[in-house]
C-alpha cells in the first residue's frame, strides 16, 4: 500500500520555523506536501482568494508557495497541487495561541475548516507562546493526534484545534472553546497630519474563567484539544425560534395585500 498523503499548511507563511517542525514531525506518517501562503497571513480568517489569480511557486518536490490565503492553499492543494486526495490536513504549527472566540479570526483554524468542508480529516495547531518558544511538544502532540486520526478519523465536519502550551507539558485536555472579555477600548490617535486613527486588538486579551475550556487547560499547562463543529446551525435555537416563523409570514403577508392594494409590487 502506498504511503497517505498529508497536506501541511499554516498563515504565518512558507518561511515559518513552526511550519518546517511541523513537515518533519508528520513525516514518518506518510508523503507531506508543503502548501502555504507566501507570506504572513494571520488573523485573515477563512477568506478566498476569487478575484485575482492565484500563483504557485514550486520551492521544492512537494513545497509549494501560494500567493494567497490558508484557505486558498488547503483548496488548492486538494482540488488542484497534490497527485490525489489528502488523508489528512494539519495546519500549523502557528506562533501564537488560537483560543475561545479567536477561532473565528484565525487563517490557522480556517485551513484546518477548509480542510474539513472538503471532507478530509484536519488538525489546527498552536503553540500559546509569546515568545520564541520551543515547537518540540507542539510537534509531539501533532504527531500523536495525527497518527491516531489517520487510524480512527473524525466524526463528520468536525475538526481538532489544538493549543500547546510552551513550557513543561503536563498532558492533554479535551476542551470546550473558552470566551474572551473585552474590556479594553479602541485606542484612538491621531496621526501627523492630524488625521484620527485608530487600533483595535492592542490590550492583552483577558478571559473568562469557565471550567473545562482551552484557554484554562492551556493556562493549567495541558496541550487543549477542542473539536470544533462546522454545521454552525444552532438546532435547539432552530426549534424555538421557529414559533417566529408564522407570526413573521402574517406580517409579510399583510404587508403584501397593503402594497397591491396602493399599487405597488
Ligand atoms: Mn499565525
Amino acid at each position: 500500500m502506498s504511503p497517505p498523503l498529508l497536506l501541511v499548511t499554516n498563515d504565518d507563511g512558507i518561511f515559518a520555523p513552526g511550519l518546517a517542525v511541523l513537515a518533519e514531525a508528520l513525516a514518518p506518517l506518510g508523503d507531506v506536501y508543503v502548501v502555504a501562503p507566501d507570506r504572513e497571513q494571520s488573523a485573515v480568517g477563512h477568506a478566498l482568494t476569487l478575484h485575482r489569480p492565484l500563483r504557485v511557486d514550486r520551492l521544492g518536490e512537494r513545497r509549494f508557495a501560494v500567493n494567497g490565503t490558508p484557505s486558498d492553499c488547503v483548496n488548492l492543494g486538494i482540488l488542484g497541487l497534490l497527485p490525489a486526495e489528502p488523508k489528512l490536513v494539519v495546519s500549523g504549527i502557528n506562533h501564537g495561541s488560537n483560543l475561545g472566540d479567536d477561532v473565528t479570526y484565525s487563517g490557522t483554524v480556517s485551513a484546518a475548516m477548509e480542510g474539513t468542508l472538503l471532507d478530509v480529516p484536519s488538525i489546527a495547531l498552536s503553540l500559546a507562546a509569546a515568545e520564541q518558544g520551543s515547537f518540540d511538544e507542539a510537534a509531539r502532540i501533532a504527531r500523536l493526534l495525527a497518527t491516531r486520526t489517520l487510524v480512527e478519523g473524525l466524526p463528520a465536519k468536525t475538526l481538532l484545534n489544538v493549543n500547546v502550551p510552551s513550557g513543561r507539558l503536563k498532558g492533554i485536555r479535551f476542551t470546550r472553546l473558552g470566551h474572551r472579555v473585552y474590556k479594553e477600548k479602541v485606542v484612538q490617535e491621531t496621526d501627523p497630519r492630524g488625521k484620527t486613527y485608530y487600533w483595535i486588538g492592542a490590550g492583552p486579551p483577558l478571559w473568562e474563567n469557565l471550567e473545562s475550556t482551552d484557554i484554562m487547560a492551556v493556562q493549567d499547562g495541558y496541550a487543549s484539544v477542542t473539536p470544533l463543529h462546522l454545521d454552525l446551525t444552532h438546532y435547539d435555537a432552530l426549534r424555538r425560534l421557529g414559533e417566529w416563523e408564522g407570526a413573521l409570514n402574517a406580517q409579510l403577508g399583510a404587508r403584501g395585500r397593503r402594497s397591491r392594494r396602493h399599487g405597488r409590487e
